[in-house]
C-alpha cells in the first residue's frame, strides 16, 4: 500500500505548509533531516493526523485519521508540486528511534 503521489507545498507567513489530499499540514517538529507534520486544524478539531517526511519519502500515519472534512480550498497556483513516495505506517517511530529509516 504505497506509491508515488503529488504533494503540494507553500510557505505561509509563519511556516511551510504541506497539502496532501486537500488536507493541510504544518511542521510540528524537525529532527535532523526529518520533518514531522501535524494537521493544520489540529487545535481547532483536536485532529491527530500526522505525517513524517524525509528526502523523497512521505509517511502517513494510518492509526490517526482526520476527524473533519478537507480544509484546503485555496488555489494551487502558489504551491510547489513535488512527487513523493508515499508509504503508510501504523505508528511512527519515536523521534530518537528514526535512525534506522536512513
Ligand atoms: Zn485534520
Amino acid at each position: 500500500m504505497s506509491g508515488s503521489s503529488i504533494v503540494y507545498f507553500y510557505h505561509s507567513r509563519k511556516y511551510p505548509i504541506l497539502i496532501l489530499n486537500n488536507y493541510e499540514y504544518k511542521i510540528e517538529t524537525r529532527k535532523a533531516d526529518k520533518s514531522f507534520w501535524c494537521c493544520k486544524a489540529k487545535d481547532r478539531y483536536r485532529c491527530k493526523a500526522r505525517l513524517l517526511s524525509w528526502g523523497k519519502t512521505l509517511s502517513v500515519k494510518t492509526s490517526a485519521n482526520h476527524n473533519h472534512p478537507p480544509d484546503f480550498n485555496g488555489s494551487f497556483e502558489k504551491c510547489t508540486p513535488q512527487l513523493l513516495n508515499v508509504e503508510y505506517l501504523e505508528t511512527f517511530p519515536k523521534y530518537r528511534d528514526t535512525s534506522h529509516l536512513n
